[in-house]
């Protein structure tokens, strides 16, 4: 069967209306290019006071382009990443921060719900302190994290207290900052600046927008030559506006808070529609818009045949399923009415893989 939508990736999703109608807004006549136009200024403004704080921003194209950079701004070739064994840092930029600082090393660690702690992160960085291997330079964390659970404010504080403590500065890989935000009820200070952020990737393609994250320096002194590395990277868009714009769509009224509380919405509908069917394990507690769950190898294959997509990275039978600003409620109810169904007859399910599912992760 046909879907529309899936659960493969919140990536998968269209273009909201917020970003759409910007985006038509800003394409009248002419403008200046690379970020001299209104739109790329009011975008900063608003990120501003979404902040509270006065700090550098710049619109990159990619998320993967605000990891690597930011890192690299404040990685030297000789220095390392910390960062989480499942964090995109490490596993889904073809080396992009290791390429764009030169050479630092991305050093990744455990931890229990792909969250890191403090203890960890002192640990790592005091491991070693000799000349022959990379010496600490920048702590990643991703928020939401990449199994779909969130750091409460307190658990990014006392992990930003261990990063300085170590010398390291902090940066927040935040492709889903929006759904971290919505799930835990705080301001977006309170979970980046006021407790030790130095760099926020803050990303809003998942969220609605067709293209462009900015990557933040609230600590505008880490952002001296940023202009220069990001235009050596080929990130500095000379149709800016377009970049620019749905960041506008988006923060002037709180489309990306909305869309971001209904993506963790329908994803707590899922998780409590699965919770419920027999033999079906959660993997991850569900804190934001991604549902982890173990199911079968016929049943995957079965969903698969169905006309679901989604992807199983996780082990051998784990799968990932992210629901977006455009889920529907009949998405999760059919896909949960087909799930209760397969579970039930799985005896009868023979292994069958579908094409084109499997590693292919955010
Ligand atoms: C999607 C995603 C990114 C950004 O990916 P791009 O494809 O480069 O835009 C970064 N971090 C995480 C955790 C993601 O899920």
């Amino acid at each position: 069967m046909k879907r529309v939508r899936h659960f493969a990736s919140d990536n998968n999703s269209g273009i909201c209306p917020e970003a759409w109608a910007a985006l038509e807004e800003a394409n009248h006549g002419h403008a200046s290019g690379y970020g001299e136009d209104k739109w790329t200024q009011k975008a900063c403004r608003l990120i501003r006071d979404l902040f509270e704080t006065d700090c550098e921003v710049f619109f990159v194209f990619t998320g993967s382009a605000a990891n690597a950079l930011g890192l690299a701004s404040v990685c030297r070739s000789y220095h390392s990443i910390i960062c989480h064994e499942t964090s995109h840092v490490q596993n889904d930029e073809c080396g992009g921060p290791e390429f764009f600082s030169g050479g630092a090393k991305v050093q990744t660690l455990p931890g229990k719900d792909g969250r890191l702690t403090p203890d960890a992160i002192l640990a790592a960085a005091a491991s070693r302190r000799d000349l022959h291997f990379p010496k600490s330079g920048a702590l990643s964390l991703t928020q939401s994290t990449e199994l779909g659970t969130v750091y409460s404010p307190a658990q990014i504080k006392a992990n930003c207290r261990a990063a300085k403590k170590a010398g390291l500065k902090t940066h927040m890989d935040g492709a889903r900052f929006s759904n971290a935000v919505a799930s835990l009820g705080v301001l977006p200070k309170d979970i980046t600046w006021k407790v030790g952020v130095d760099i926020l990737s803050f990303g809003l393609t998942k969220n609605g927008t067709h293209a462009g994250e900015a990557l933040i320096f609230f600590d505008k002194t880490l952002a001296r030559e940023f202009d220069w590395q990001n235009k050596q990277a080929a990130q500095l868009a000379s149709k800016m506006r377009f970049l620019a714009a749905p960041w506008v769509g988006m923060l002037k009224d709180g489309a990306w808070l909305r869309h971001a509380a209904h993506a963790n919405k329908m994803a707590a509908r899922l998780a409590r529609a699965l919770k419920k069917i027999k033999g079906v394990e959660l993997l991850m507690p569900r804190q934001a818009n991604g549902v982890f769950v173990e199911l079968p190898l016929p049943v995957i294959d079965a969903l698969h045949t169905r006309g679901w997509h989604f992807y199983t990275f996780i082990g051998e039978s784990g799968a990932r399923l992210m629901c977006s600003w455009d889920t529907t409620q009949e998405d999760v109810d059919d896909f949960a009415a087909d799930l209760t169904e397969l579970m039930a007859n799985r005896k009868n399910l023979k292994t069958k893989p579908a094409k084109g599912q499997g590693r292919k992760p955010h």
